[in-house]
C-alpha cells in the first residue's frame, strides 16, 4: 500500500514556526517513504477563520517548496458528505441528541460528559439546535504513537460520548478529521502533539465506522518562553517569507535531524532534498521544547 500523508492547517492565521515544524515533519516522513503528501484546509469553523489565511498558508508552503500532490481538499465543500455520515450514525443509533448546557458539563469531574442524554431519545426541536454526541461503544484505552510509543488513555476520557455535531450547527473536528483522512486515503497522520489527547477518540470512530486505522506520529510542540505552545491564538509571529531556508534549517534542527554543514549555501530545494534523504523519525524528540535560534 502506498504511503499517503497530509498537512491539515486550519485557516485561523498565517503559518508560524510551530506549523512549519508540522508541515516539514509530515512532508519529510511522506517523501522519505516515496509517498504522497496532501494538503487539506480545515475551514469548518468560520468564526475562527481569518480572511485570506488559507491562500496565505498555501503561498507560504509554495515558497517553502513544500508542493502538495493531488487537489487540495477544503472542508467547507464537504458538508453533504459529513451530513450523510452523521445521519447514518443517528440511524444506527450510534449517535444521539443532547441538550445539556455547557454549565452542567463544566461541573462534572474533569468536565467529561456523563452520558446524561444517552437514553433520553431526544429529537431535534424546530426552535433550537441540539448537539449530537457519539454513543461510545468502542472506547480505546491504548494506542501506539510512532514517536512517543505506547499511550495510555484515562478510562473516563476514553469512554466519553463526545460531540460530533455542535449545537451552533457546525461539524465537530473529531468527526470530520476521521471522515476526511479516510476519504483522502491517509495511511499515516503526522501532526502536532497537542492532538495526542483526542487521538483515542478518533481511533474509536474509525473502529465504530469499520474503517482501517492509520498510524500516528505526534511531533514535539514548539513552546514560547512561557511554556505555551506557539499558536495562532497566542499570536505567534508569522513566518518571514524572505528567510525560509533559515527557518527550514531551524525546523530540521528542532526535529532532531542533522543539517548539512554548508546549509547556508544551499537553495531551499537542495536543503529539502537533502532532508528527505537523511530523514530519521527515530531522532525526532519525544518532548516539546523551546526553539533554539542558533542553527548548528
Ligand atoms: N487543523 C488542525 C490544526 O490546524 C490539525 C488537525 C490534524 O492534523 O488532525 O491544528
Amino acid at each position: 500500500m502506498r504511503y499517503i500523508g497530509r498537512f491539515a492547517p486550519s485557516p485561523s492565521g498565517p503559518l508560524h514556526f510551530g506549523s512549519l515544524v508540522t508541515a516539514i515533519g509530515s512532508y519529510l516522513q511522506a517523501k522519505s517513504k516515496n509517498g504522497k503528501w496532501l494538503v487539506r484546509i480545515e475551514d469548518i469553523d468560520p468564526p475562527r477563520e481569518i480572511k485570506g489565511a488559507s491562500s496565505q498558508i498555501l503561498k507560504t508552503l509554495e515558497a517553502l517548496h513544500l508542493y502538495w500532490d493531488d487537489d487540495i481538499l477544503y472542508q467547507s465543500t464537504c458538508s453533504e458528505r459529513y451530513y450523510a455520515a452523521l445521519q447514518s450514525l443517528l440511524d444506527k443509533q450510534l449517535a444521539y441528541y443532547c441538550d445539556c448546557t455547557r454549565q452542567r458539563i463544566h461541573h462534572l469531574p474533569d468536565s467529561l460528559y456523563d452520558g446524561f442524554c444517552r437514553n433520553r431519545h431526544l429529537c431535534q426541536p424546530a426552535s433550537q439546535q441540539l448537539a449530537i454526541r457519539l454513543k461510545q461503544t468502542c472506547p480505546v484505552y491504548q494506542f501506539i504513537d510512532q514517536i512517543r510509543g505506547l499511550q495510555n488513555v484515562d478510562k473516563t476520557n476514553a469512554q466519553e460520548d463526545f460531540i460530533i455535531h455542535r449545537k451552533d450547527g457546525l461539524f465537530a473536528y473529531n468527526l470530520v478529521v476521521v471522515l476526511d483522512d479516510h476519504q483522502q486515503g491517509i495511511t499515516e497522520i503526522v501532526r502536532g502533539a497537542d492532538l495526542l489527547p483526542v487521538t483515542a477518540k478518533q481511533i474509536s470512530l474509525y473502529q465504530l465506522l469499520d474503517l482501517p486505522v492509520p498510524t500516528y506520529c505526534h511531533l514535539p510542540l514548539v513552546l514560547d518562553n512561557n511554556g505555551n505552545k506557539l499558536s495562532k491564538q497566542n499570536h505567534a509571529q508569522p513566518l518571514v517569507l524572505n528567510d525560509l531556508t533559515t527557518a527550514t534549517a531551524q525546523a530540521l534542527q528542532f526535529l532532531g535531524q542533522i543539517i548539512p554543514g554548508n546549509w547556508q549555501d544551499a537553495s531551499q530545494q537542495q536543503l529539502l532534498d537533502w532532508a528527505i534523504e537523511h530523514w530519521d523519525l527515530t531522532k525526532v524528540p519525544q518532548q516539546n521544547s523551546l526553539l533554539s535560534t542558533n542553527v548548528r
